[in-house]
């Protein structure tokens, strides 16, 4: 049986989760995109005049009583003048890599559970002297600051209470749910709130009379075995705030890039050129800091109907100069949009092929 002491000594304490969840995400980013839609109750996907469910509302829309997988034609009879947008997946795509680049600055352990959502173990970030509460915290500006989106964050030391954290105080939340919280916090927690308890394992448990975790602490492990198979065991130390699972990177970094989205598209090469090496400097002073350096860089543009081009070249030594990068810039550009003559709605410069910049004698000079 496990008990309270044990919790707190558990090595799986030592850990250091975020989980950072994009508040309302699609419905924020069209709202982003069009000013004029704030403040309306908003649903994107789903369409009332047909089948289909909602993907994501707004703030105001809840308001009314609506949520996401509601059927569309239930959300409009609760709030008939909700408006409904077709989604933009490229869109949401397109600013959840940005977010991922943001996510990366703190660690190469980021596991991504969709779109708007990702585990960070941040146990060996040495950022804010370590502290997870505040790396969470400048996460959560950093966004900000970059996509104009707010994000709730959960810190704890595992995934299962991370996830749970970062739902409590939405939107804009930082909610820290700390070892020795951890027990009460989870007695209280209704059983389909629990990682891995689908509505039928509820029903379920339910039937057993386990609505809390309070309730599911009183089964043995014994108990609980020939009822759940394989997954007792998780059940079990979930319900003493324990979850042994690892966040499980999908993507080790393989470049380093920086991209901007203009408010207004683009249509000046010159303009575009003067933006690109803002870009280039960013990611110079990234490879920097990481001590890295690499040898190809990549232009690539997006048109205002969303089609994007990208055009690469690749140095036979790895870069020792940020004057390197821009001067083939002006070449990968007009190769670019030479293709289109479209606007511009972002642009972004990236290196890769990347090698640590101490193990190349060539580099050790500052790329700046
Ligand atoms: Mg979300």
């Amino acid at each position: 049986m496990l008990t309270e002491g044990m919790i707190q000594t558990h090595p799986e304490t030592r850990r250091r989760i975020i989980h950072v969840d994009m508040d309302a995400f699609y419905a924020a980013v069209e709202m982003r995109e069009n000013p004029s839609l704030r403040g309306r109750p908003l649903v994107v996907g789903g369409d009332p005049d047909r089948r289909g469910t909602v993907a994501t509302c707004n703030y105001e829309a809840r308001k009314f009583g609506i949520h996401s997988a509601m059927a569309s034609k239930t959300a409009r009879k609760r709030c008939p003048e909700v408006l409904f947008l077709k989604p933009r997946f490229e869109l949401y795509r397109e600013v959840s890599a940005e977010i991922r680049e943001i996510f990366l600055d703190y660690t190469n352990r980021v596991e991504p559970l969709s779109l708007d959502e990702a585990y960070l173990d941040v146990t060996r970030c040495r950022l804010f002297g370590g502290v997870a509460t505040d790396i969470a915290r400048d996460i959560k500006r950093r966004i900000l600051e970059h996509t104009k989106l707010t994000a709730s964050a959960g810190v704890s030391y595992n995934k299962f209470l991370a996830k749970i954290a970062s739902d409590m105080n939405k939107p804009d939340g930082l909610t820290v749910i700390r070892p020795h919280e951890a027990k009460a916090l989870v007695s209280q927690l209704p059983i389909g709130k629990f990682f891995g308890v689908g509505p039928v394992t509820e029903k379920r448990m339910k039937e057993l009379g386990i609505h809390t975790g309070a309730d599911l602490q009183r089964w043995s492990l014994s108990r609980l075995q020939p009822l759940f198979g394989k997954h007792a065991e998780y059940y079990h130390q979930a319900a003493f705030g324990i979850d042994v699972r690892e966040v499980e990177p999908n993507r080790p970094r393989k470049s380093v890039g920086s991209e901007t989205t203009f408010d207004k598209d683009l249509s000046d090469l010159e303009e575009m050129l003067s933006q690109l090496r803002l870009r280039a400097r960013e990611v110079a002073l990234n490879l920097q800091e990481r001590q890295l350096t690499g040898k190809t860089v990549t232009v690539k543009v997006k048109f205002s109907d969303f089609t994007q081009v990208t055009r690469s070249y690749s140095f036979n030594h790895p870069l020792t100069s940020y004057r390197q990068m821009i001067e083939v810039l002006p070449q990968l550009l007009h190769h670019a949009v030479s293709v289109r003559s479209r606007a511009v709605r972002l642009l972004g410069v990236t290196v890769s092929n990347l090698v640590r910049s101490d193990e190349e004698t060539i580099a050790q000079r500052s790329l700046l």
